[in-house]
């Protein structure tokens, strides 16, 4: 018997859907219904200081409005840091993590000084213990931060890391793809005022919630990299990705929030229908 198709579209409450978000919603909704599987809605709220309450709430209705249904409880990954911290727990004790204690603008000048494309991503190492027991003591601030070098001792090299992409990445990847977590670098699964950063509570969750199928824009497929060495590394399933093109707007630049997309509400309130949108992109 075929595994359960399971997906899920997790959208974190930083601000108000646009279009591009309904693009993505849609899409992983439809191949749910096609496939006779289960649709998911998560939220990724675990970066307290960026989400509030009322996008978590405005985004709830958007998407009814859209036409979608999801199950019961929805999964809200502010609820469930105690199983983020398990992993991280894990990862630590096996000596794949470490302290880093630099700020991101001293990483991004360290980025800067190296010679031209020596470093395009952050590896560090730790500090010398007693350093590292002074700089704790002073209470400075650290991010605990995967490091490659360990991983790729541990796993024996990453030749192993695969994954099926279905859809396409932005250089037009499809097929069985080779991971090379070392496009992220050395990347932050924890700091001190978020218990866990994007990629481990990603990864955690989609195996608890059983997802046979990642279903996202083409922006996060370097993510998929990373994942898939973190599900290396804790032995968890690996699911299909499948990324999908970025919605672009007239000017043929990408939604995004940053651009003050017009958001849905928007769109509703000046009296688009959600069947204007959905047919706007290709749904029915
Ligand atoms: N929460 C992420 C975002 O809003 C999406 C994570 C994912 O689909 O893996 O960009």
């Amino acid at each position: 018997m075929a595994a359960p198709f399971v997906t899920r579209f997790a959208p974190s409450p930083t601000g108000f859907l646009h279009r591009g978000h309904a693009f993505s919603a849609l899409t992983a909704f439809q191949a749910a219904r096609r496939a006779g599987g289960r649709f998911l809605l998560r939220i990724e709220d675990i970066d307290r200081t960026r989400c509030r309450p009322e996008h978590e709430a405005a985004l709830l209705e958007d998407l009814a409005w859209l036409g979608l249904s999801w199950e019961t409880p929805v999964r809200r990954q502010s609820e469930h840091m105690a199983d983020y911290g398990r992993a991280l727990r894990d990862l630590a004790e096996r000596g794949l993590l470490y302290r880093c204690f630099r700020t991101r603008r001293e990483i991004a000048e360290e980025i800067e000084r190296a010679p031209h494309g020596a470093m395009e991503v952050f590896r560090g190492q730790p500090l010398p213990p007693e350093e590292e027991a002074r700089r704790l003591q002073a209470g400075d601030a650290y991010a605990w931060r995967l490091s490659l070098e360990a991983a790729e001792r541990t796993l024996g090299g990453f030749a192993a890391l695969r994954f099926v992409e279905e859809g396409e990445g932005p250089s037009g990847e499809h097929g069985e793809v080779r991971a090379r977590p070392e496009l992220g670098g050395d990347v932050v699964l924890a700091r001190k005022d978020v218990g866990v950063a994007y990629h481990l509570a990603v990864v955690v969750d989609d195996a608890l919630q059983g997802v046979s199928h990642v279903i996202r824009g083409q922006d996060l497929f370097e993510a998929a990299h990373v994942q898939r060495l973190l599900q290396g590394l804790l032995a968890l399933p690996t699911p299909v990705y499948r990324h999908h093109r970025l919605l672009t707007g007239p000017d043929g630049r990408r939604f995004a929030k940053r651009d003050r997309a017009e958001t849905l509400r928007d769109l509703r309130a000046r009296g688009v229908t959600a069947a204007d949108l959905r047919r706007e992109m290709g749904f029915r």
